[in-house]
């Protein structure tokens, strides 16, 4: 079913993971897809010939959204190719888990920089730039539900984000865009699977009522919904997708 057929929008960090499933996804819905990247190229044009081989139309480009320069060039080059941009999808993000006692300046500023100044950054675009009754779908987690120890950094910027959802729909609702967040739950990623023995991974599948972790696909089903104007009544929410986790 076409139901974004007529869309743009914007995934930041689909080179791989979420964004990567995500924008798939949304192109098997019709949806015109820009896959940003930060520095993965390889991926990211993985990920746009995915889509262009299954029929859709897709087009990579790079930028860091902790830089504000490279953010706002990005959209100017979206507009320039496609006219317009309808969504924004704010899924870029890194996650450093250290104890706080250990948390050094520089993993503070970097955390902090791509999740929330990232966030922002492309918001603060789309506030003049994204079409209206448009939407804007940003990413937070189910980490900010528990109380994890090395996960505060972490944890403090999404908590940031689901702010700036909530206080931003009310600053773009008159132009007909609604905004809100997903948080995931453990999902199958480098982010996560990174580092972590699979009795680590055993153990937090077995918190949700499947006893397994989420997929990527999980995650782009949700967001799909959360592009399509049915969705358009839900606003400043912040939708877990844990199964049941928290
Ligand atoms: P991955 O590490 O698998 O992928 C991260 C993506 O973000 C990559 O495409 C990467 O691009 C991009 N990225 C990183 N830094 C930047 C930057 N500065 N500018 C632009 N793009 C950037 O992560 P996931 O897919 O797991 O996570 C996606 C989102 O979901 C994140 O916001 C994460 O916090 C959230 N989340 C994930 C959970 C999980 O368990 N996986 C659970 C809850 C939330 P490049 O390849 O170019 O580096």
């Amino acid at each position: 079913m076409n139901t974004l057929s007529e869309k743009v929008i914007l995934v930041t960090g689909a080179s791989r993971g979420i964004g990567a499933a995500v924008a798939q996804k949304l192109a098997l819905a019709g949806a015109k897809v820009i896959v940003n990247y930060a520095g993965g190229k390889e991926a990211a044009d993985q990920t746009v010939n995915l889509i262009t081989q299954n029929g859709g139309d897709a087009i990579a480009l790079q930028a860091d959204v902790s830089k504000a320069n490279e953010v706002a060039a990005m959209f100017d080059a979206a507009i320039t190719h496609y006219g317009k941009i309808d969504v924004l999808v704010n899924n870029a993000g890194i996650m450093i888990t250290k104890l706080l006692k250990d948390t050094t300046d520089e993993d503070f500023t970097r955390q902090f920089d791509i999740n929330v100044r990232g966030t922002f950054n492309t918001m603060r675009e789309a506030a003049t730039k994204l079409a209206d009754n448009g939407s804007i779908i940003n990413f937070s987690s189910t980490t900010t539900r528990v109380m994890m120890p090395t996960y505060g950094t972490y944890v403090a910027s999404k908590a940031a984000v689901e702010q700036l959802t909530r206080v931003f729909s009310k600053e773009v609702g008159a132009r007909g865009i609604n905004v809100n967040s997903v948080s995931p739950g453990p999902t199958n990623t480098e982010l996560f699977t990174k580092g972590k023995p699979q009795e680590v991974i055993d153990r937090l599948a077995s918190l949700s009522a499947f006893n397994r972790i989420g997929e990527p696909e999980d995650i782009a089903k949700i967001v799909v919904f959360l592009a399509s104007d049915d969705a358009k009544w839900i606003s400043a929410q912040n939708i877990g997708a844990n199964g049941a986790m928290a």
